[in-house]
């Protein structure tokens, strides 16, 4: 949270499965095409928030599994736990708060009565989340009767019902919207208040979201029944929630544009850079612009004109393998030069993470990211740092002085004679 020195231009809360992720989109290009925008335009004075009914144990199993950026929060179980940052630390604080009116034996116990009701995996239990599985058609009546009974114990429970099979039981200050207004409540105290937030969901643990006031929000095109309904029947004349006509990402992108939020072109949808200048000079573009550049030179998707890569890099420059070995440019863009088309008709992907700048000197930065590529079942990172230069020879251009990778934790390829940049 402390990322950024003032107010977030952006702030991005988004639901994972059927929002962010699209599980019916194997080469995840939605995601890729958001990633590749956020990283570009975003990610140095905007914030991430993912905002998920996973418990932290089958959150960072998804994280594994597709290529989703790091947020700047994660917001897990349903609105019950907060964490910041990559190295994912609690507020303790919200969690003190939900323990008011709580009582987790008594919600055992009462909801042992209700043979409809499967218990969810023992990872999906939390401290303030009790999850079930419930046929749709018995919903309705298990959760009057649920809540009534609990009720006359004295708790203040929310009983969400989602994806029309999943039933949580919270503490009643719990939920994706009110974790999000603590979050809002938490930045005004600050004097950092989000310029805009946007809120984005695909099912009924989502509605929360686009209750919280002075949000934009987008029901992806995917959408299910009982968000729809529920849009319907009590937020039809709000005129800051679309539902979009593209699924997932993509319907995000689409509600960037839509309510004129910032940029809304990914760099993934440019084919031609040299006709599309970007009028600032950007570090995160850049990188965002050489990894896509580079991902199509290997896939064959760019024409092998040595030109480019020529011009990208300082002739004198070093890069620094993450195996340690130090290599200079040239020997690089010789091996590129091989490299081109190696990956043609696979589902090769590179994204970058975490991209952060600093100014070092008149016309040079400091970047460091996140390298990611994807092949098959293996995925392979590494912190990179960059050193660019706005003066040399490339005009509106950076050229890359200097490149140094380290892998990042277990993610090292047996064979490591094949990673470059
Ligand atoms: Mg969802």
């Amino acid at each position: 949270m402390d990322r950024l020195d003032g107010s977030a231009h952006l702030m991005i809360v988004s639901d994972l499965d059927f929002t962010m992720v699209d599980h019916l989109d194997p080469d995840n290009l939605g995601l890729l095409r958001f990633n590749a925008m956020w990283e570009a335009y975003y990610r140095q004075d905007s914030l991430l928030v993912f905002s998920t009914g996973r418990s932290p144990t089958i959150y960072k199993q998804l994280m594994k599994e597709k290529p989703l950026l790091t947020p700047d929060i994660a917001i897990m179980s349903v609105g019950t736990e907060i964490m910041y940052g990559e190295s994912m630390i609690r507020d303790e604080d919200w969690e003190q708060y939900l323990n008011k009116n709580w009582n987790r034996e008594i919600v055992t116990e009462e909801t042992a009565q209700f043979p409809e009701l499967t218990p969810q995996s023992e990872t999906e239990q939390r401290p303030h989340k009790v999850s079930f599985f419930v046929e749709k058609i018995k919903a309705l009546k298990v959760i009057r009767s649920l809540s009534e009974r609990l009720e006359k114990r004295g708790l203040d429970v929310k009983l969400v019902y989602s994806n029309e099979t999943a039933l949580d039981v919270l503490p009643k200050g719990a939920g994706k919207g009110q974790a999000l207004a603590y979050l809002l409540e938490k930045f005004k105290v600050d004097g950092k208040m989000p310029v805009n937030t946007l809120v984005c969901g695909d099912s009924g643990n989502d509605a929360e979201l686009f209750s919280v006031p002075e949000v934009y929000g987008v029901m992806v095109s995917n959408a299910q029944e009982e968000l729809l309904r529920w849009h319907a029947e009590n937020a039809r004349n709000n005129p800051n929630i679309i539902h979009a006509t593209e699924r997932c990402a993509a319907g995000i992108i689409q509600a960037i544009g839509n309510f004129s939020l910032g940029p809304n072109v990914s760099p993934r949808d440019i084919r031609d850079f040299q006709k599309c200048k970007v009028e600032i000079l950007n570090s995160g573009h850049e990188v965002v612009k050489f990894y896509l550049f580079y991902e199509r030179w290997r896939r064959a998707e760019v024409a092998k004109n040595m030109e480019t890569p020529k011009l990208i890099f300082f002739p004198l420059g070093t890069f620094v393998h993450p195996s340690g070995v130090e290599q200079p440019v040239n020997h690089c863009i010789d091996v590129m030069a091989r490299l081109h088309g190696d990956k043609q008709g696979t589902n090769y992907r590179i994204w970058v993470d975490r991209v952060s700048s600093a100014q070092v000197g008149s016309d040079t930065w400091l970047v460091k990211f996140y390298k990611w590529e994807s092949f098959g079942e293996e995925r392979h990172g590494c912190l990179t740092t960059v050193l660019l230069s706005s003066k040399a020879k490339v005009p509106d251009g950076f050229t890359w002085m200097h490149m140094h990778q380290t892998w990042l934790g277990g993610s090292e390829p047996e064979d490591q004679t094949n990673w470059l940049f």
